[in-house]
């Protein structure tokens, strides 16, 4: 079997070295081919990444760039346990390095048995999604003297602004929301932790994110096309996509290669339960339906706290008030 994957990101280079180890005939093309997107999406879970690249060879350790002490929300500190902010533009380079990538353009789609949609938030072979949930955001990176923590600062629920970490006094500094409207979010990220405007600037861009449930990003399958990672929805509530992404990669080659194709869907559907259920809390929320989120809560702190950020009774107390603030 031939297998063909569109879009050189997280999921489709993971996915590429799976199938290639496995012996499959696989090939991929990008629609950048100069060089990785390398936008500022470097936060990762540690222990699910590193397990999972460690399948195909890659020490994820040699891309980490800072283990932040805490992640801080609008103030209030919470332990991080699992959360570091890695090089993914190098990681990408180096795995780039490895693959021949083709060109999209001078790429026929029908040359494979296989054709696998990895690139992103563009969902560039499936069918474009009805009421499709796509979060304009913008990004810099930039410098500032500040402990190496994550800062947040949210007003409201339609969005936030984040400063991560990158060593070296480095930082990305970004903000996402629902209608772009970024400029009150980012002044108050800015005053809140003292991250002036400044000249240091190194980069800017702009993306997207999608940020709908997978349930809501159906069908996964049409036809010989299959989506994987960001592009059938495989990003949390609160905009993590990487270690999704890799896993939703891994999921797919599982079902490959127990020839297991139609059991795909029902995989994606059952691992990323949570991510559902972060999506539904945060569509109540937005709707201002408090007390119909709040049971839910339980659950996702039950999942986070496993997956990245610690919390202790007061750490739900202090999440609490924060909700009912916003
Ligand atoms: C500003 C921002 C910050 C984020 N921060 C984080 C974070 O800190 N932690 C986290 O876990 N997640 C974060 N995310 C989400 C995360 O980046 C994505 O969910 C993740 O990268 C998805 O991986 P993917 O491989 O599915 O898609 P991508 O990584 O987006 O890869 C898609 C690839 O497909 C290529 N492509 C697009 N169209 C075509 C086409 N027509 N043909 C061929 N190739 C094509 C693109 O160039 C790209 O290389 C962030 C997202 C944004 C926008």
């Amino acid at each position: 079997m031939n297998v063909k994957i569109y879009g050189a990101g997280v999921a489709g280079t993971f996915l590429y070295f799976l199938l290639k180890q496995a012996g499959f005939d696989v090939s991929i093309c990008e629609r950048r081919r100069s060089s990785p997107d390398c936008r500022c999406a470097w936060g990762i879970t540690y222990n699910e990444a590193k397990a999972l690249y460690k399948e195909i060879d890659v020490n994820l350790d040699e891309y980490v760039l800072v283990r932040p002490a805490n992640v801080i929300v609008n103030g209030v500190a919470f332990k991080n346990k699992n959360v570091v902010v890695f090089d993914k533009k190098r990681l990408l380079e180096d795995l780039w390095r490895r693959m021949d990538i083709e060109d999209v353009k001078a790429v026929k789609a029908q040359q494979a048995d296989v054709l696998v949609d990895a690139t992103g938030y563009e969902r560039a072979l499936l069918p474009k999604i009805e009421n499709d949930n796509l979060y304009p955001t913008a990004q810099t990176v930039e410098e500032h003297d500040a402990d190496e923590n994550i800062y947040v600062y949210a007003k409201g629920a339609t969005g936030y602004a984040w400063a991560f970490p990158l060593g070296d006094r480095r930082w990305h500094v970004g903000v996402g929301e629902a209608e772009g409207n970024f400029s009150a979010l980012l002044n108050g990220l800015r005053e809140k932790y003292g991250f002036k405007v400044n000249n240091e600037l190194f980069c800017r861009c702009d993306a997207f994110v999608r940020l709908l449930a997978p349930s809501k990003c159906r069908p996964f399958v049409v036809g010989n096309v299959v989506g994987v990672g960001e592009s059938i929805g495989c990003v949390s509530g609160a905009g993590e996509g990487n270690a999704p992404s890799l896993r939703c990669a891994k999921l797919f080659y599982e079902c490959l290669k127990a020839g297991h194709f139609e059991d795909y869907e029902r995989r994606v559907l059952r691992h990323f339960r949570w991510i559902e259920n972060e999506h539904k809390f945060v569509e109540l929320v937005q709707q201002g339906k408090l007390w119909r989120a709040l049971p839910l809560l339980p659950r996702i702190v039950a999942v986070e706290s496993k997956r990245a950020v610690g919390h202790s009774v007061a750490d739900v107390r202090a999440l609490l008030k924060l909700i009912l603030r916003s």
